[in-house]
């Protein structure tokens, strides 16, 4: 009985933990700002740089980002965005 429980207890949890991926040490998760291995074409006018920081705004099977300095959204494939994805740059979740 305490066994039966103690799985019931979890099974909340695990769901929970499920919204976020690993892959390769990257942990991202809803709403995260990353950096993906190219830039989007798009420049930043204040640096002049290329633009390389995407928000994170459906996370599922398809993973859409948006461009922070343009607004241009990319959807993809997870298996993709793993590929892609270079770092985390901020974690949403921080904050919480
Ligand atoms: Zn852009």
């Amino acid at each position: 009985m305490l066994m039966a429980r103690k799985i019931k207890g979890c099974t909340g949890h695990t769901e929970l933990v499920s919204q976020a991926s690993i892959f390769g040490g990257i942990m991202y998760d809803l709403n995260d700002i990353v950096e993906m291995k190219k830039p989007h074409a798009c420049v930043v006018k204040q640096t002049g740089k290329k633009a390389n920081a995407w928000e994170v705004i459906r996370l599922g099977a398809d993973i859409k980002i948006k461009c922070s300095n343009c607004g241009h959204i990319v959807m993809m494939s997870r298996q993709d965005f793993n590929k892609k994805i270079k770092k985390v740059l901020v974690k949403a979740s921080e904050n919480n």
